[in-house]
């Protein structure tokens, strides 16, 4: 089971990567396209919007329009560097490649990496086209330590504009040269017009460890999530109401886009899922009340070499289960009602769980919980799986905490 999280992870190197794999094991889910009418709805379906996909379960036959929904969320994006639109440059002998931070990077993780690129492509024809490169075609390199003397006692100080533009050959680049590489790359007849492109550590995700207790890979967050996620619905069997997953794009930068979660994408869907079903805006407002959604995302396991960064009281650690994460700040959407409801939906699954607060005196992060419980008054519980080394090019968690997560879930999913 794990070997397929594995495959998931690197099948999946850009958000439309990762859509397309989530679809690979929605097995008898029927495509709906947005722009086509709702009549016949299937009991199991699925829409995609760029980086984003909802999938739904129903228990077929007829069901009420008023029924509820229970939902669980995660997000397609990762922090990486993004191929700019006029990227070819060269500098002293070597060609390089104009990139833009995505999110929130640990710039120090992509030093010395062999990198690889994937996304999508547009042609000039405005057709889409995905497009994968596994094989190592740039490179950031660090500067020798005889050139930085004080780079271990003082720390690593990188622009993010200077110093994190790769290599990706020697010699002089001429303008347009990366649009026809890409464009041979994708199978285009020409360059490529435009194109949104993630850089990615082409390093396979591996079991590691002496006692293989640990998965070590790009885009854990959240990829772990939707993985998990995705498994549940298909497993899971809701008896009346309907079971779902909502995989946004856009976290990592905000959520507020077409396909974020602060968008109208989960609003539409829900409401023409009810609509379909012959229900009123009663029966939408209904269902919503009653529904529940569990946000998926990986959460902080305590770090051995830093305790002092973890509340003593609630630093969860690696193969313990999924995390119930509380702010009463409401950086997590989690409530006392929603917590007890995953606490219930573990128990019933034999799956164990811990609970993850922030120091006081320290940030929160947040998720897209807070975000689909502001938007449309779903009571909401964010929980994630412990990892370290989160936002690095290379994270790492524990091994059976995504079986764990997933069967959570799937319990509550099935409800
Ligand atoms: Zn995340």
């Amino acid at each position: 089971m794990i070997d397929d999280l594995l495959q998931f992870l690197d099948n999946s190197p850009s958000p439309w990567h990762a859509v397309e794999s989530t679809i690979e094991r929605l097995d008898g889910f029927e495509c709906l396209h947005e722009a086509d009418p709702w009549n016949d709805l299937p009991p199991n379906g699925y829409v995609v919007r760029d980086g984003a996909i909802i999938a739904w379960r129903s228990p077929g036959g007829d069901i009420a329009p008023s029924s509820p929904f229970r939902l669980a969320g995660a997000h397609t994006d990762s922090p990486v560097l993004r191929v700019k639109p006029h990227p070819d440059s060269d500098a002293l002998g070597w060609r390089q490649l104009g990139v833009e931070v995505y999110g929130g990077i640990l710039n120090n993780t992509w030093l010395d990496r062999d990198l690889g690129i994937a996304g999508r492509v547009i042609g000039s024809d405005g057709t889409s086209t995905l497009v994968n490169v596994a094989n190592p075609i740039a490179r950031v390199p660090q500067l020798a330590v005889h050139l930085d003397r004080e780079v271990n006692s003082k720390g690593l100080t990188l622009d993010a504009q200077q110093h994190l533009k790769p290599i990706w050959g020697v010699g002089i680049s001429s303008s347009g040269e990366f649009a026809s590489w890409i464009g041979s790359q994708a199978g285009l007849n020409g360059p490529a017009a435009w194109w949104e492109l993630c850089l990615y550590d082409v390093q396979r995700a591996s079991i590691m460890g002496a006692d293989q207790s640990l998965i070590a890979s790009g885009r854990l967050d959240n990829l772990l999530s939707c993985w998990a996620a995705t498994r549940s619905l298909v497993e899971a069997r809701p008896p009346a109401h309907t079971a779902l997953i909502v995989f946004n794009d856009h976290e990592e930068v905000g959520s507020s886009s077409t396909t974020g979660a602060a968008g109208p994408f989960l609003e539409q869907v829900l409401s023409r899922l009810v609509a379909a079903r012959g229900g009123t805006s009663e029966d939408f407002h209904r269902a919503l009340a009653a529904s529940s959604c569990i946000s998926a995302d990986n959460a902080h396991a305590v770090h051995p070499n830093y305790p002092e960064r973890h509340d003593p009281d609630h630093r969860p650690i690696v193969n313990a289960g999924p995390a119930l994460k509380v702010n009463a700040n409401q950086r997590y959407a989690t409530s006392a009602d929603t917590a007890a409801e995953f606490q219930r939906a573990c128990e019933a699954a034999g799956v164990p769980w811990q609970v993850f607060v922030s120091r006081n005196n320290m940030p929160c992060g947040s998720t897209i919980g807070p975000l689909t419980a502001t938007r449309l008054g779903i009571a909401t519980a964010d929980v994630g799986v412990p990892q370290l080394s989160m936002h690095s090019a290379r994270e790492l968690c524990g091994v059976d905490d995504p079986v764990h997560l997933s069967n959570a879930l799937t319990s509550f999913l099935t409800g």
